[in-house]
């Protein structure tokens, strides 16, 4: 199966991007998403969360407790290299099976740390929505209502735009309108099809 990986910073469009991929039929995989459903109750992967930090890591209906792991992650490094130890690999797993399974003629998979995340592995192309910083900051101010420092926060924890661009095969450029959207992301849609059916 064909892989293409869609990334982009933090407001970038991604969202908007991937939308439109599945208006051509194309299955998108999106790796939050996989990683919110590894650690649902009854998961191997929760159960070994709750073998290393013990029962603090559940809510009182058994699910995770995010906002506690948030914070433990936030003061502790050797808890976040473990729970990434645990997370990382199960991660993994599950994106490929569910990439394996998509029934289109390629599939996308949707991250916005796939750079970060060493994801580009698992991907036969890369394309990276870009926006200048200046509006990637607007358009999240806008959207999420956080203040300009948690912003300037999440920014500095994901790779600089240079360095996501570096690791570019193919470019969206969405400073523009989204209108400007449809056309860039109809012509890659060919590109890839034909890619495709000739490998
Ligand atoms: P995140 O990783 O933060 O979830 P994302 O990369 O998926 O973000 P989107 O949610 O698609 O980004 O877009 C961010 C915000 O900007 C949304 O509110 C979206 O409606 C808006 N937006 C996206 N593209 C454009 C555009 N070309 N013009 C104006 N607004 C846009």
């Amino acid at each position: 199966m064909m892989v293409v990986g869609v990334t982009g910073g933090i407001g970038s469009g991604k969202t908007t991007v991937t939308d439109l991929f599945a208006t051509h039929g194309i299955k998108v995989i999106d790796a939050d998403v996989v990683a919110r459903e590894i650690v649902l109750p009854g998961q191997p992967c929760l159960q070994r969360l709750q073998e290393a930090f013990g029962d603090e890591v559940l809510a009182k209906d058994g699910s995770l407790n995010r906002a506690w792991l948030r914070d433990k992650i936030f003061s502790d490094s050797a808890a976040k290299t473990q729970v990434n130890e645990i997370m990382h690999p199960a991660i993994r797993t599950e994106l490929l099976r569910q990439l394996n399974a998509a029934d289109s003629p390629y599939v996308i998979l949707s991250a916005p740390l796939l750079v970060e995340n060493n994801l580009t592995k698992l991907c036969d192309r890369v394309l990276v929505v870009d926006v200048s910083t200046q509006v990637q900051r607007q358009r999240t101010l806008e959207r999420d209502g956080v203040s300009a420092a948690q912003v300037e926060a999440i920014l500095a924890a994901q790779v600089s735009r240079n360095e996501r661009l570096a690791a570019a095969d193919d470019v969206i450029d969405n400073n523009g309108p989204v209108t400007a959207l449809a056309e860039q992301v109809a012509q890659l849609h060919q590109q890839y099809l034909s890619i495709a059916t000739s490998t």
